[in-house]
C-alpha cells in the first residue's frame, strides 16, 4: 500500500467522509483511516436510524441552534451550508423529505442510503479507504505536520485533517483520542460535558415514578438559575421516565444544565408550562366555565384539560382531587394554573457523557483559523466535526456542522497540498 499522500482524514464519521470527498474534489491524493471495520457509524443511528441528515432553516437559525460555540460557523456556513448538503446528496441521486422542525430525511427513511451515497463518492473520486486501523499519532516537527501513526505504521501527508468525534456512544469509534492527540501537539482542549443528555432527578414523584411514560406535546421547559432568571427556554416535547425527564425539550436544556451544575454543584430548577400559547387569565376562565356549576369532582369536570395522569397529580398536589367544582374557590383555580404555567422540578445531573448524544466542549477554537479550519500552532493540521469546541442541538444541526466543517477542511487541506 502505498504510504505517501496529499491529505490523510482520520476518521471516517460524519466530518471525515465530507471531508476527504471535498480534500478529492480538489484534486489532492486522499487516505481516509478509520479504526472500525465500517464508516459512519454513528451518523447510522442518527434520526432513529433515519438519519437527521440535515436541517432546512436558513443559515441564521441554524447558528441559533447550535448553542455551543454556534457563531464560530458562520464563516463555514458562508462557504458551504445545509442546502449545499441537500445539493450534495440529490446530485448523488439521494432524494430528502422535510419533517417537523425543518427535520431533512432521505425519503427512503434509511441512514445507509445516505453512507451508501457518501462511500459511492468517495470510491468515485479514487479515495483510499483503510479501515481497521487506529491512528495513535501525528507527526509534526517544527510547527508542521508530515503525516500520521497509526498503530501499524506511519503514512506521509503534507496536510491532514482531523475528524476524530467527541466522546459520546463510545461504541460508534467516537471514543475520544483525537482530544489526547491534539494535546500532543500543543493544542488545548476545552472542559468536556454532556449535552443533548436526559435529565435525573431526584424528586420523590419521579422516584415513585408516579408520571413514568406520560409525554408531553408542545410544552415549553426552561432552565432556571439560582436567582429564578430563565437561561434557556424550549418550546418542544417531553417524556416523563422511571429517572427523570427525556425528550427533544429536556435535551435541548441539558447543555445549560450542565453549565449551571459546574457553576452552583447545587441541583437545577427547571420549570414546566403545559400550555405555553395561553395566558394565565385565559386558563382560568377556561376552567372557571368548566366547574363553577359543576357537581362532579375536579378530575371529571377538568377532564380533558391535561392528560389524565398528570391532571390527577396537579390536583392530589393541591389537595384538591376530591371536592367538587361547585365547591372550588377562585384562589384553588389560580393555583392549578400556576402548576400548569409554571411547575418546577430540581435536576440533580444529566446522562453521563458516554449515554449522551453530543459531547460539549473540544479543541479551543481561539486556536482554529475559522476560515479555513487549519490549526494556528500546526501548519497543515485541519479539524471538523464533534472534536472541536462546538456542539448543537439534536435534529440535523450537529450533522450539518459536521458536514459543513468537514467540507471546508477538506477544501483547504485539498487546495494547500
Ligand atoms: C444516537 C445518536 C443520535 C444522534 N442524533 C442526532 C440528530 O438527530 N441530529 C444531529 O444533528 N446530531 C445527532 N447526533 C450527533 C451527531 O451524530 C454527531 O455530532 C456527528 O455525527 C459527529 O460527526 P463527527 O464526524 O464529528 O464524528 P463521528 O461521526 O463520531 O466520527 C468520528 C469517527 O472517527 C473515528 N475515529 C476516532 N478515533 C480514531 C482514531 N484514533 N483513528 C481512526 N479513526 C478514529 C471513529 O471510529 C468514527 O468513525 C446523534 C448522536 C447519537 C450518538
Amino acid at each position: 500500500m502505498e504510504t505517501t499522500y496529499d491529505v490523510i482524514v482520520v476518521g471516517a464519521g460524519t466530518s471525515g467522509m465530507m471531508a476527504a470527498i471535498s480534500a478529492a474534489e480538489q484534486g489532492a491524493n486522499v487516505l481516509l483511516i478509520e479504526k472500525n471495520k465500517r464508516a459512519g457509524k454513528k451518523l447510522l443511528m442518527t434520526g432513529g436510524g433515519r438519519c437527521n441528515v440535515t436541517n432546512n432553516r436558513p443559515v441564521d437559525d441554524l447558528i441559533a441552534h447550535i448553542p455551543g460555540n454556534g457563531k464560530f460557523l458562520y464563516s463555514t456556513f458562508a462557504q458551504w451550508n445545509n442546502f449545499d448538503i441537500m445539493n450534495f446528496f440529490e446530485s448523488q441521486g439521494v432524494h430528502l423529505k422535510e419533517e417537523d422542525h425543518g427535520r431533512m430525511f432521505p425519503v427512503t427513511n434509511k441512514s445507509k442510503t445516505i453512507i451508501e451515497a457518501l462511500l459511492n463518492r468517495l470510491k468515485e473520486l479514487g479515495i483510499t479507504l483503510l479501515f481497521g486501523t487506529r491512528v495513535e499519532k501525528l507527526i509534526h516537527k517544527e510547527g508542521k505536520i508530515y503525516g500520521v501513526r497509526t498503530e501499524f505504521e506511519e503514512f506521509d501527508a503534507s496536510c491532514v485533517v482531523l475528524t476524530t468525534g467527541g466522546r459520546t456512544y463510545p461504541s460508534t469509534g467516537s471514543t475520544g483520542d483525537g482530544y489526547k492527540i491534539v494535546k500532543k501537539v500543543g493544542h488545548t482542549v476545552t472542559p468536556l460535558y454532556a449535552t443533548e443528555s436526559p435529565l435525573i432527578s431526584e424528586e420523590p414523584f419521579i422516584q415513585e415514578k408516579t408520571l413514568q411514560g406520560l409525554s408531553l406535546q408542545d410544552i415549553s421547559l426552561s432552565v432556571l438559575n439560582q436567582k429564578g432568571r430563565v437561561l434557556t427556554e424550549h418550546t418542544m416535547d417531553l417524556l416523563f421516565t422511571h429517572f427523570g425527564i427525556s425528550g427533544p425539550a429536556a435535551l435541548r436544556c441539558s447543555s445549560f444544565i450542565n453549565k449551571e451544575l459546574k457553576k452552583t454543584e447545587e441541583p437545577v430548577t427547571v420549570s414546566l408550562d403545559c400550555f405555553p400559547a395561553k395566558t394565565k387569565q385565559d386558563l382560568i376562565q377556561e376552567l372557571t366555565a368548566k366547574s363553577k356549576m359543576s357537581k362532579k369532582t375536579l378530575a371529571n369536570a377538568w377532564h380533558g384539560f391535561l392528560p389524565e395522569r398528570l391532571l390527577l397529580f396537579f390536583l392530589e398536589r393541591l389537595d384538591i382531587e376530591k371536592q367538587t367544582g361547585q365547591q372550588t374557590t377562585d384562589r384553588q383555580v389560580q393555583d392549578f394554573v400556576q402548576l400548569c404555567k409554571a411547575f418546577t422540578m430540581t435536576i440533580s445531573k444529566t446522562f453521563p457523557i458516554e449515554k449522551s448524544f453530543v459531547t460539549g466542549g473540544g479543541v479551543s477554537l481561539k486556536e482554529v483559523n475559522p476560515k479555513t479550519l487549519e490549526s494556528k500552532l500546526v501548519e497543515g493540521l485541519f479539524f471538523a466535526g464533534e472534536l472541536l469546541d462546538v456542539n448543537g442541538y439534536t435534529g440535523g444541526f450537529n450533522i450539518t456542522a459536521a458536514f459543513a466543517t468537514g467540507h471546508v477542511a477538506g477544501m483547504n487541506a485539498g487546495q494547500r497540498s
